[in-house]
This record gives C-alpha cells, structure tokens and sequence, in this order.
C-alpha cells in the first residue's frame, strides 16, 4: 500500500476520541482501535494524523455498478428493483473467505482499482439512470461511514431509498448515525457460534446481534443472512441458530436467507455448498417458526419465491437475481386472498426503458454472450468516448416466452457505466449487448455477482466451479 495514492487525502472522521499523548481511539466499530500518531486502524483505512482521526477512503470506491436488490439479499423491499451498489476500501473484519478481499484487505488494492466519487456524483448516477434504490455495499460500507452518512442524506432528499449491506460490527453510536438515512439494513451474520466469529472472521458476535436488533427495534427495513461455507456453516445447526436468533430476538417474520459460499480468498481448497444441505437448512429454519426463508446464489430452485403464508399463492418468482411479481393485485395485496402481501413496493424502480430494435442508423457492435456452466452472470462496462450522448442495447436470447425488446442504457458524454445482467430465465441461453462504435466496453463474466475488481484472461483461470476469478472477455474488433 505503500505506493498507492488513493489513501493520500485524509479528511477529518467521525466518532473520534482523543486520549494522552496524541493517541484517538475510533469508536466505528466495536474494536476501538486506539490508534498512535502516523499510524492506522485495523481497516487500515482510519488513522491518526497529527493527533487526529483521519478517513483515508472518503468518496474512495471501486466502479459504481447497476445490479438488482436481489444480489443483496433483499426479497421483501421492492423486488426486482434497479440498485447502484457503491463499495469502497477496507474492513473491519478479516473473513477467511471473503469475496471480495482484493478490497476489502486494503494492502491489496491498486490505484487503478479505485474510482473517486463525490456524493454529488453518486446521486447524480442514480437519478440520471432511474435507480431508485443506492446500495452501500460490497467489502463493508462501515468503515467508509463519513461518505455513507452524506451521501445517504442527499441521496433522501432526492428520494432515493439507501439500503446498507454489511457484516455490521459496527458501534451501536455509529448506528444512531445510519438510522435517519438508511431505508434498508441487510445484515450478514456469518454464524451464531462466538468461537466461529474469533477464528473465521477476527471480529465478534455479540455486536452484529445487537446491531442487528437495534436497527430492527428502530422500525428499519431489516432481513438476515448467513454465508454456508462448505463443511463450515452449511450444517442444521447453524440455520436453527439462526432461526433461534431471528425468531426470539428479531421477528419471526423478518426474511432470512441462506447464500451458497464459492471458495475465494483463504479458502480455496473447497467446493461450493452443496445446494441439498442448503435446502435441509432452510427446512430446518422453517421448521423452528420463521415465516420466509431463503436461498442465494442458487438457480432453478422454489425456496427463492414467495409465497403467501395464509392461501399459499405464488406472489414473487425469482430465477438467480431476477424477480417478477405474478400474485398481487393492484393495491399490492395477495391475489389469492386478499391478505397484506409482506413486500415493499416500489413502482417504477424495475425496467429501464425498451425499445423493438436498436435505430438502423446507429454504427453498433454487437456482441453475445452464452450462459455456460456456473457462469449465470455478466458485468458489462461501457464507456462513452465522446463529448456526445450515446445508447448501449442490451437483450436476453433463447427464451420464446420472453420479450425481445432490447433495454436502453443512455450514457453521458465521458461517462463510464457498469452493470450487471445475470440469466432471468431457466430457457433464456444468453445475452447481447450492443454498443456504439465511439464507445468501448468489456465482458466480465462471473459467478453470482460483482467480484471487484474483476482481472484480465491471463491473471487468471476459471476453472469449472472452484476459481472464483472473472475473465475479462474483449468485445470483437477491440
Ligand atoms: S473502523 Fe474499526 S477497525 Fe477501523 S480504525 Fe475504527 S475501530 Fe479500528
């Protein structure tokens, strides 16, 4: 890290304590890292300069990126909603298997990977693009607090819901700060055993529980989740742990999910759960009471639909990271029966608008993209080149059930976008993506979703269901 520029513009951080001899301690997360002067946390992105607290990742983010709320292990708030995820550098944990450790291990990250955002900026995205939702994200949005608190604010004030996604070790007085902005708390909670949370993620469990209840106490939109790592955390015991948690110190009603883990940082010398023992986990917490349970990161599966707990009626079909709402009626109740359907609505935050076909003026290439193997999900980046608008064109292929209207992507001039198109159906083969000649894009497939940052072909190989590198995929004629 050490010659990296990105960290080079401390700016002053809340939750400061000032002791003797120069020494802060940070009161961000529960570790309270009492920090000396010239040195840092251990996120290694709070410090102590001249014997002050110092953000060093403020506005500090990997590539703003358009995914859906499901990625996010969101089912009850807006289904199927467009999100801006917004991750950035550093961690107050050190997770064995993190997904996302070449950012969330601050000595990792490279000055390429990172991209400056004001919070102007990032508003700016969401509402010249439609998205309704912001999503703080990723490595964990904890330790870039100063950034997240502004930017929620404006973003509020632009109407624009803040959804918070995090392994929340986090101070119950940082929370107090969250709670005015945040629509939205998805929490990670990695295991209910203590011993767990010491050895696999160096922090601790009795915080995130009450972060948890605190922000579910403060009336937020809250749902949990537990990554099943493989011979790990993928057994009954953890999922009635779980159920034990949410059903007496939450709400029975409060969605909890079930993600499958692929092997990634220190832990590769595994495979991904097996989705059977995810399925037993999940009968096993609906058996313990809880009202909706879920899956994540798993295909052609029922347990991640809803369904109405009264008549049973089909309300919300997911296939990977697409839903479609098919049993409510106008007032967003159960078609079946009438009863209050347990969604947040949020109409108008799905599509972006279509068009039959691309203009035949237009100089587009177009380029396809077939879902293979493991590999259900593409990042798209395109950047317009020009001091012009452009359009980029992106439809699904191979499902005669779907419509073949292409989704239209309008960028500004010298902007740089990225999102996300993950199969929506289980006929659907592939996708195209048809971009501008005065624009230029790349294919990033990966598992899942988002792996920042993504590398190039030869920094890596994909192999079959174990690696979890994306390739970086040119579009012909670049
Ligand atoms: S956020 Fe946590 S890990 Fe980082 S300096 Fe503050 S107390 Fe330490």
């Amino acid at each position: 890290m050490t010659n990296t520029t990105w960290n080079r513009e401390p700016r002053p951080a809340r939750l400061e304590e000032r002791l003797d001899d120069g020494v802060v301690r940070c009161r961000l997360s529960p570790r309270n890292c009492r920090i000396r002067p010239g040195q840092h946390g251990f996120c290694m992105v709070r410090a102590n300069r001249d014997g002050r607290l110092v953000t060093l990742n403020y506005g500090r983010s990997v590539h703003a990126t358009e995914e859906t709320i499901e990625t996010e292990a969101v089912f009850h708030y807006a289904p199927g909603a467009r999100i801006l995820s917004m991750g950035n550098v550093g961690c107050m944990l050190n997770c064995d298997y993190c997904h996302n450790w070449k950012t969330s291990q601050a000595r990792h990250v490279e000055d390429k990977d990172v991209h400056h955002y004001t919070p102007e900026e990032v508003v700016d995205i969401a509402v010249r693009h439609g998205i309704e939702v912001i999503s703080w994200t990723y490595n964990d949005p904890v330790v870039w607090h100063e950034f997240v608190v502004e930017t929620a604010a404006l973003a509020k004030a632009a109407g624009i819901v803040n959804l918070y996604k995090s392994a929340f070790f986090i101070s119950g007085e940082a929370i107090e700060e969250l709670i005015p902005v945040i629509d939205i708390f998805s929490v990670s909670i990695k295991s209910l055993d203590p011993k767990y949370y010491r050895r696999i993620t160096k922090g601790w469990l009795e915080p995130v529980l009450e972060g948890t209840e605190q922000v579910f106490r403060a009336g937020r939109h809250v749902e949990v989740s537990t990554l099943m790592v493989t011979d790990l955390s993928d057994d009954e015991k953890t999922a009635r742990d779980m159920a034990a948690f949410v059903g007496e110190r939450l709400s029975p009603e409060v969605p909890t999910h079930f993600v499958r883990f692929h092997p990634d940082y220190k832990m590769t010398r595994t495979v991904r759960t097996p989705v059977d023992r995810l399925e037993r986990a999940r009968r096993a917490a609906l058996d313990m009471g809880l009202h909706h349970v879920y899956l994540g990161n798993v295909y052609d599966t029922e347990s991640t639909d809803t369904r109405c707990r009264r008549c049973g009626t089909l309300q919300v079909t997911r296939y990977g990271l697409s839903a479609d709402l098919v049993g409510l009626d106008g007032d967003g109740d159960c078609a079946g029966c009438g009863a209050p359907a347990p969604l947040t609505l949020l109409p108008g935050a799905r599509h972006r608008p279509r068009v039959a076909e691309p203009p035949s003026d237009e100089d587009l290439d177009v380029a396809h993209f077939d879902w293979h193997g493991d590999i259900r999900a593409l990042h798209v980046q395109v950047r317009n080149a020009s001091d012009a608008p452009a359009r980029v064109y992106h439809r699904r292929y191979g499902d005669p059930a779907a419509a073949p209207d292409w989704d239209v992507i309008d960028l500004a001039p010298r902007e740089s976008f990225r999102y996300i198109a993950a199969k929506s159906t289980p006929d659907e083969t592939g996708v195209q993506v048809a971009v501008p000649r005065r624009c230029t894009s790349s294919l990033h497939q990966v598992f899942d979703r988002a792996h920042f940052p993504t590398v190039e072909a030869d920094a890596g190989a994909l192999n079959e269901d174990v690696s979890p590198l994306p390739l970086f995929r040119p579009r012909a004629g670049h």
